[in-house]
């Protein structure tokens, strides 16, 4: 480790290493810092997509999508509560941002459909594997490419600054490393691991498990408020719905299965909410049934639209019957009612018309192929919504909304986009959007 870098970020997640190739490739010489042994933080998990409206994989799909409509969408589901100036810049920036990733070979060809917009709008890979993963792997080419410094096992600690501007950092390993630098880019994800703040914020969910990796504790929000900084929105937790948790590991079971298709029952084999409504209201009316959870129910050819249930299915989370009765069984579910509640699905997907709980997307396939599966799920702490308050140029802001020289923060680590629920596919984008934003932010900033 040198001591002396252009700009120091900090996490190894979709925003640090997106913001550090911008960087690089604008000609300046960035380092990252990452905590954990482990690469790619909460972003290798992310499974459903990346959210982009007016893009050209939805034309060739046939998709006509409007910023507008990305726009008021994921106004709506954030309770209108996101903030305007960011939210307006991210959904005219998301398509640029996949054009970015073609641009660098990373192909995001296929659309999915999350909870909470109207229509296809989620990009993932062709390949129908989780997007995280992916991702990661694709952007960390280009690091290796570039030569760009990584180091893991190293947890920044502080951030230096003179007369309210950046000038260094802190770092632990074995010993203690100090950094010159004349910008500092926070990358470093939310606090859904983090108890500590957890408590301070939301002590009622203390009692659930989380979906994230356990180095999202919430860094740097404190790294932030130690330079003054303002925080936005940290008791919006989101708790995901669909999390499989009978195991040590709790495993996100991603939104595209019920976007390709699968239903959610009660214990006694019955629907009981769209479940593509937002992530709020679905893990409300789970919550409703009263702690047990929930089943996803799906058959073969939704089963083969989402890569992932694979992996699920590999390691144990899924059950199997070769007709709904048999697969009745293995739930202990009463199979007359799982099989009438099944077969109403489908007349409901043929007319497309749920009057039952108004679901009116994810629809393309019914339920009718065996083999039939089930996964037992329950909601979980997933994203934390709030954070540093930051500009759409991703400087961080301080108590009097002035800048904070030479502070920039993308990702989860910043608050405000997504108001009091984020919708699926947004996360991922917020990163490639904000973390491009603050290589290019860096740069004007290190130019004067
Ligand atoms: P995002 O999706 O916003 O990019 P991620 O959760 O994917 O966020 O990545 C954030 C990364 O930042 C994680 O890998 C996390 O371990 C790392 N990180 C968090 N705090 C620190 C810290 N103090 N020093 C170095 N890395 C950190």
């Amino acid at each position: 480790i040198k001591d002396h870098y252009d700009v120091v970020i900090i996490g190894s997640g979709g925003a640090g290493l997106t913001s550090a190739i911008q960087a690089y490739e604008l000609g300046l010489k960035p380092v990252i810092l990452e905590k954990m042994d482990k690469i790619g933080g909460n972003t290798t998990r992310a499974s459903s997509g990346m959210n982009a409206a007016e893009t050209s994989i939805q034309l060739d799909h046939k998709i006509v999508d409007s910023f507008e409509d990305f726009y008021d969408e994921t106004f709506v589901g954030g309770g209108k509560k996101n903030n305007p100036e960011l939210l307006k810049f991210f959904t005219e920036h998301s398509v640029l941002a996949i054009d970015w990733l073609s641009h660098h070979g990373i192909k995001l060809d296929d659309l999915t459909i999350t909870g909470g917009m109207k229509t296809m709008r989620t990009h993932r890979p062709s390949s129908l594997a989780p997007i995280g993963g992916y991702l990661v792997t694709e952007l960390l080419k280009y690091i290796a490419k570039y030569r760009i410094p990584l180091f893991s096992g190293i947890k920044v600690s502080e951030l230096l600054t003179e007369k309210g501007h950046i000038i260094g950092i802190k770092a632990d390993a074995q010993k203690e490393y100090v950094i010159k630098t004349k910008a500092v880019v926070l990358a470093t994800g939310g606090f859904g691991a983090g108890k500590d703040l957890l408590a301070k914020y939301r002590s009622d969910l203390l009692n659930l498990r989380t979906t994230n990796q356990p180095g999202a504790t919430g860094d740097g929000i404190s790294l932030a408020q130690s330079v003054g900084a303002k925080l936005v929105d940290m008791d919006q937790v989101q708790v995901h719905p669909t999390v499989q948790q009978d195991t040590p590991h709790a495993f996100l079971i991603g939104e595209a299965v019920r976007g390709e298709g699968a239903i959610l029952v009660n214990n006694s084999g019955l629907r009981f909410v769209n479940e593509l409504d937002t992530r709020k209201n679905v893990t409300k009316a789970i919550d409703d049934l009263g702690g047990t959870g929930a089943y996803l129910i799906f058959d073969s050819n939704i089963r083969k639209r989402v890569k992932a249930i694979e992996f699920y299915d590999h390691v144990g989370l899924v059950e199997t019957g070769q007709t709904i009765t048999e697969l009745s069984d293995r739930i202990n579910i009463d199979p007359k009612v799982l099989d009438n509640t099944v077969k109403n699905w489908n007349i409901i997907v043929r007319n497309h018309d749920d009057n039952d709980f108004g679901r009116t997307t994810g629809m393309e396939r019914d339920v009718s192929n065996g083999p039939f599966y089930a996964i037992h799920i329950a909601p979980a702490v997933h994203y934390t919504m709030g954070g540093v308050v930051i500009n759409h140029k991703t400087q961080v802001l301080n108590k009097d909304e002035q800048i904070i020289k030479g502070l920039f923060a993308a990702g989860e680590v910043a608050g405000g986009l997504h108001g009091n629920n984020r919708i699926g596919g947004n996360s991922i984008a917020e990163t490639i959007v904000f973390g491009r934003q603050a290589g290019q932010q860096v740069f004007k900033y290190i130019q004067g």
